[in-house]
């Protein structure tokens, strides 16, 4: 059965796990177990899948094409997700290696070099048009960016969890708020999307703690994420919490305040936001205490009787929306600027009157210069472009997809008007995933340079 879900947002994702090895952090809640990665439980179908293969990152995207082929999913335009405690501390050579066998994977054949396998990788028939690594905020320096472009990176998931300086003592995280200003704010400026772990229900919170904490994440503009991730604290069997549940020291909070605290949150988070998920994908026999089934229905049963909606990405997106029924609109240009980490973001997107959403697109237009791009010191950089709906293959001839092709494009176009005309920038660059270069060369007249594609704009 194909499980419509799975591509409903127009990328296929495939999630690849590393070798277990351990993590800086000591957080006294992450799940660890023997012979999984850090914070992962074993039992999760990534897990399993991963352990199957002996944790070779190669047969694992194989694995993974074969059965979503069967399934009938389209594998032309893949997210690549790895998944295992913090991927950026492991030994670079094995992170280079791993990220190549996933290239080599999607290429069908073995390429000398990562450099070459992402060359080879434009214009196979499998792109990677996009890979997503999670880290900690104090393992996301000038470093570590240098090598996540190098991947060819384009999401960064970023374990921030609260911006309570107490609270993170308290749990052990080792870092505080002031590495995640950093981290984002590099993360920004660099081209990436910025994604957050969010953790309400933590040791030393409050309902009304975690609430007036994610008013802040966007009421200040150095965090500002594009996208969430709750993740409701939850005491998992072997970790330093359970102990201090045990001992009295640590209650979660009732199913009752954790879903309408949830509620509020969606409440507070605006337009450009995407929370992708809520809840850890734990199974229930590993879980001591705290919230064990998906919030999701319930969230949306509770949101519903009060009349009231989640606006975020996720719940406006065209192939949701299509499934739950709702009748859709003609799309129309809508532009949202806000500041965020010292420049400005200009979310771009199609919606119907209903903001059901066909497409976005994020730039950013900064002073701070990035390494290796000529004309840098007033630049616009396009983080994100993407087209919703039931993926459609590259080569499909359908209505459908020359509609969803001229979306992508009109968006592109106002982009570069807004970025020549209104800022008088010089030059324009995308920090797209390697699979979708050829696109911006190709179809927009970008070329290469260094780990984006950029395009000089005649007005500058
Ligand atoms: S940083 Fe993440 S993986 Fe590492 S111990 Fe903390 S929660 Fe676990
Ligand atoms: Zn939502």
């Amino acid at each position: 059965m194909k499980k419509l879900t799975r591509t409903i947002s127009g990328v296929t994702p495939v999630a690849v796990m590393t070798l277990p090895m351990s993590c800086p952090g000591q957080c006294i809640y992450c799940p660890t177990f023997l012979d999984i990665p850090q914070s992962y439980t074993p039992e999760s179908p990534a897990a399993m899948r991963a352990r199957q293969c002996g944790y070779d990152a190669r047969k694992q995207v194989e694995l993974r094409l074969k059965v979503l082929t069967e399934m009938g999913h389209p594998t032309d335009k893949i997210e690549l997700i790895i998944m295992g405690g913090t991927f950026l501390a492991y030994p670079r050579d094995y992170q280079n290696q791993f990220i190549k066998d996933c290239y080599d994977a999607l290429n069908g054949s073995q390429s000398v070099s990562l450099e070459a396998a992402k060359w080879l990788n434009e214009t196979a028939s499998h792109r990677c048009v996009g890979l997503c690594i999670e880290t900690r905020p104090d393992w996301c320096g000038e470093a570590e960016i240098d090598g996540m472009l190098e991947l060819g990176t384009t999401r960064v998931e970023l374990g921030v969890q609260t911006l309570d300086d107490e609270v993170y003592w308290l749990i052990g995280r080792g870092h505080g708020s002031g590495e995640v200003v950093r981290a984002t704010a590099l993360l920004r400026q660099h081209g990436f999307k910025v994604h957050y772990h969010w953790m309400p229900g933590l040791p030393g919170a409050t309902p009304e703690i975690d609430l007036a904490l994610t008013r802040r994440l966007f009421s200040d503009h150095r965090f500002r994420p594009d996208g969430l991730k709750l993740y409701p604290t939850m005491v998992v069997t072997g970790t330093e919490l359970e102990k201090w549940y045990r001992e009295g020291r640590y209650q979660p909070y009732d199913a009752e305040t954790m879903i309408n605290l949830i509620v509020d949150i969606k409440l507070t988070v605006p337009k450009y936001v995407r929370i992708s998920r809520v809840l850890r994908d734990i199974p229930p026999k590993f879980i001591v205490a705290g919230l064990k089934d998906s919030l999701r229905d319930v969230v949306k049963q509770r949101m519903g009787e009060r009349a009231i909606e989640c606006r975020c990405i996720r719940c406006r997106e065209y192939g949701h929306r299509v499934r739950n029924g709702w009748q859709t609109g003609e799309p129309r240009m809508v532009r949202l600027d806000y500041e965020a980490s010292n420049g400005r973001e200009i979310l771009l997107s199609f919606e119907d009157e209903n903001e059901t959403l066909f497409g976005l697109l994020r730039m950013r237009v900064q002073a701070e210069p990035i390494a290796g791009l000529e004309n840098n010191r007033h630049l616009a950089i396009i983080r994100e472009l993407h087209v919703y709906g039931p993926e459609v293959s590259l080569g499909q001839q359908s209505t459908a997809a020359a509609q969803h092709k001229g979306l992508g494009k009109a968006l592109l176009g106002e982009a570069e008007r807004i970025a020549a005309e209104e800022f008088r920038v010089p030059v324009i660059a995308v920090l797209s995933g390697v699979g979708a270069k050829e696109y911006y060369r190709t179809e927009f007249g970008y070329r290469s340079q260094g780990d984006y594609m950029v395009k000089s704009l005649a007005s500058g």
